[in-house]
């Protein structure tokens, strides 16, 4: 049983957005993310998966505090954020650092790459010019950028070693946890292989915690040690990777899955259909927000918003129709 405190602690997070409702209209609320809590512990690994809309990305914003939360609490290291004290913000900046999907955009055009990455030590008064030009050019050789490459300017890199030049610059301050949004999808196959490669060997060596932001099932089941499903902006399902991929239990992740193509034929799933389009966070169906493309739905999914619940030691769903939850009622269709 694993007693340590958690590194990441998100207890009820959520981010709410308020938008012009148009000409004569009221204003709406979108409800990106509606009140999720997860744990990531030293060394490990949670990938947070879903649609492009779900609201995985707001997430990451939200616990690296680039984005102020409507209600909740992100602890690091048992500490609770204060995103109002810029003291408070560079400590946990110190914990944790953030790989971003388009590495070019997050790189000064006008930098080499050398002082990209010994600019959060300088920025944080760490060591002499020597050193800190040091501990740069050591990093740069570990993720694969060798000396010859290291008086270059962003755009003269591929975007592979874009990537691995921002995996350098988040590990400058030598931080516990990374989280990474979408840090391989804008890259070639053979180059995602890469990159995840040097992100796993780097977490062995350095005890590397990832909050990881994927929507590829596959790079997911490769890097992940945990599962987190979002959809519309709260977590449906989230379980230990093995479990999650052996069998997963909420229709919607179930569904996902099935949507993944497999080379192996002992691998492929029976194809789930979802009907219909993903509903606006603006305007979120009443009870489970899942119903309206739902196989399974029946009436209680209308009337009462399903809660996470345990449903296998360390796996849970929110759904009404999955067996074992306490919630099931006995008229549900089973899976
Ligand atoms: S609660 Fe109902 S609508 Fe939601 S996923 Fe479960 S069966 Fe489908």
């Amino acid at each position: 049983m694993q007693t340590e405190a958690p590194l990441l602690d998100v207890r009820d997070l959520a981010k709410r957005f308020q938008m012009d409702g148009g000409w004569g209209r009221a204003r709406r609320e979108l409800r990106a993310v509606d009140g999720i809590s997860f744990q990531v512990r030293r060394g490990q690994t949670l990938a947070l998966v879903g649609e492009s809309g779900c609201g995985k990305s707001t997430v990451a914003n939200l616990v690296m505090q680039l984005l102020p939360p409507s209600e909740g609490e992100v602890r690091v290291a048992g500490e609770a954020v204060d995103a109002r004290s810029s003291a408070a913000l560079r400590r946990v900046w110190r914990q944790m650092q953030m790989v971003f999907q388009d590495p070019a955009a997050s790189l000064h055009p006008r930098m080499r790459a050398l002082d990209i990455v010994a600019e959060p030590l300088r920025n944080y008064g760490l060591g002499d010019r020597a050193g800190r030009e040091r501990q740069a050019r050591e990093l740069l050789e570990r993720v694969g950028l060798p000396v010859a490459m290291q008086s270059r300017y962003p755009h003269e890199f591929s975007g592979g070693q874009k990537q691995r030049l921002g995996i350098a610059r988040a590990l400058a301050l030598s931080p516990a946890l990374i989280v990474a949004d979408e840090p391989v999808s804008a890259l070639d196959v053979s180059v995602q292989a890469q990159v995840l490669n040097l992100l796993r060997d780097l977490q062995r060596e350095r005890g590397l915690a990832y909050l990881f932001v994927s929507h590829d099932l596959g790079v997911v089941e490769y890097i992940a040690d945990e599962v987190a499903v979002m959809y519309l902006g709260v977590i449906v399902e989230r379980a230990p990777r093995q479990a999650f991929f052996a069998r997963p239990l909420h229709p919607y992740a179930e569904a996902l899955l099935a949507s993944v193509p497999a080379i192996d034929p002992r691998r492929r799933r029976q194809h789930v259909l979802l009907e219909g389009d993903v509903p606006s966070a603006a305007a979120l169906p009443g009870g489970c927000r899942f119903r309206t493309r739902c196989p399974l739905a029946h009436a209680r999914c209308a009337a009462e918003e399903p809660a996470l619940r345990e449903i296998e030691p360390a796996h849970f769903v929110a759904c009404h129709a999955v067996a074992g939850s306490p919630a099931s009622d006995s008229t549900a269709p089973q899976p």
